[in-house]
């Protein structure tokens, strides 16, 4: 076993995150097998070190001092075909995939359900688990199961999709399975020559009177998140993030009635429970945070209220105080307090 993995030490993560803060890996791993995953967490356990599993680093926020453990990067790659029924096709994907390559790949042979993801960042591993959704998609509407190693007993195992606790921005991956899988493979389930989803507002009415295809639908996802700068483009400083900052928040019908008596019609989305989620951006900007503001060297995309960017050599701390600044007045301003999206590391 020890002479499959070659652990590497202090290695940079900034680099390796769409962010762009924070400091070191004291020992880092990249897997490209199951087996390498085995053994990396054989040492860490008998070496007593901890552990971050680290896909795209598209939704972490890395400490200034780095992280003590060992981060292993997940680059198991694969994509295949394995069943086909009527129009049902099931595909496996490594989760070292990127997720967009993926989204194209089967937007490019007729397969519907996950056209409306498209240009998300990160890798296949990581959409299970906050269950990554986009423009009246999430990942768990076509998830059949997810294949990973259970920390707790080393063992493979594969849950289906009814195992994993699919919630809004949630799973048991982020929940009350903190830290205990470690996805190595998704399959899901598409549609052969299925029609794209148009359940979001600005699709609907891109494409009203129409019947667009799925290449079509995906250039209008891409062009849609392009224009918010939520699609990774180096030459675009505002993509410099971690994507939405913040959840939408979900609250009692009762307090949806007060933030309207406050702000006037509030947009709605019905959730589970009874409850009804309202978007953080508009409390954001209602809290005095309009886009492009700007504390030391972060900032709130000019193009987007939820997305916190880093202005350029901005540390955790830049950060940190920017999203803490925006939390406490929009609880003192509506009583909300909003649930950071991204995945704080080494802090
Ligand atoms: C510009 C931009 C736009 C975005 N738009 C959206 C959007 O529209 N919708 C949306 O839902 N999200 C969005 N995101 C957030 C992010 O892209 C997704 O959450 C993505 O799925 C994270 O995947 P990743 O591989 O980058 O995970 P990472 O950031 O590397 O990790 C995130 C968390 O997942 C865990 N993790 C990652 N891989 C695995 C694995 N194989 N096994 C177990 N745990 C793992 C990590 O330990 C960590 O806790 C956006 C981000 C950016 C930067």
């Amino acid at each position: 076993m020890p002479d499959l993995i070659e652990i590497q030490e202090n290695v940079e993560l900034a680099p390796l995150t769409t962010l762009g803060v924070g400091g070191a890996a004291r020992y880092f791993l990249e897997v490209f097998t199951e087996d390498e995953l085995a053994a990396a967490l054989v040492w860490a356990r008998e070496n007593g070190i901890d552990v971050f599993v680290l896909g795209g680093g598209s939704n972490i926020v890395v400490a200034d001092s780095g992280f003590g453990g060992l981060v292993i990067k997940i680059s198991l790659m694969d994509i295949c075909e394995v069943a086909r029924s009527g129009d049902q096709v099931e595909m496996s994907v490594g989760a070292g995939e990127e997720w967009d390559g993926f989204v194209a790949f089967a937007v490019e042979r007729g397969l519907a359900g996950v056209e409306c993801l498209s240009g998300i960042p990160g890798l296949v591993g990581g959409t299970p688990v906050q269950n990554v959704g986009a423009y009246g998609q999430e990942v768990s509407e076509t998830i059949v199961s997810v294949r990973c190693l259970d920390r707790k007993s080393g063992a493979m195992v594969e849950l289906a999709n009814g195992e994993c606790g699919f919630g809004y921005r949630r799973s048991i991956f982020n929940s009350t399975e903190l830290n205990r899988y470690i996805v190595t493979n998704v399959k899901f389930r598409l549609a052969v020559n299925g029609a794209p989803k148009l359940a979001y507002r600005e699709l609907i009415e891109r494409f009203a009177g129409q019947t667009p295809n799925l290449g079509e639908v995906r250039e209008a996802v891409l062009g849609i998140r392009r224009g918010k700068s939520m699609v990774i483009d180096p030459a675009d400083t505002n993509s410099r993030s971690a994507g939405s900052f913040f959840k939408n928040p979900l609250i009692t019908v009762a307090k949806y009635d007060e933030l309207s008596g406050l702000l006037g019609e509030v947009p709605k989305f019905p959730a589970a429970n009874g409850m009804v989620k309202v978007p953080a951006a508009l409390l954001i900007e209602n809290a005095g945070f309009a886009k492009g503001f700007v504390l030391n060297r972060a900032g709130i995309s000019t193009k987007h209220s939820l997305a916190i960017v880093n202005k350029g050599g901005a540390g955790s701390d830049d950060i940190v105080e920017l999203k803490d600044l925006i939390r406490s007045a929009v609880e003192s301003k509506f009583g909300i307090l909003l649930e950071p999206e991204p995945i704080f590391v080494g802090f």
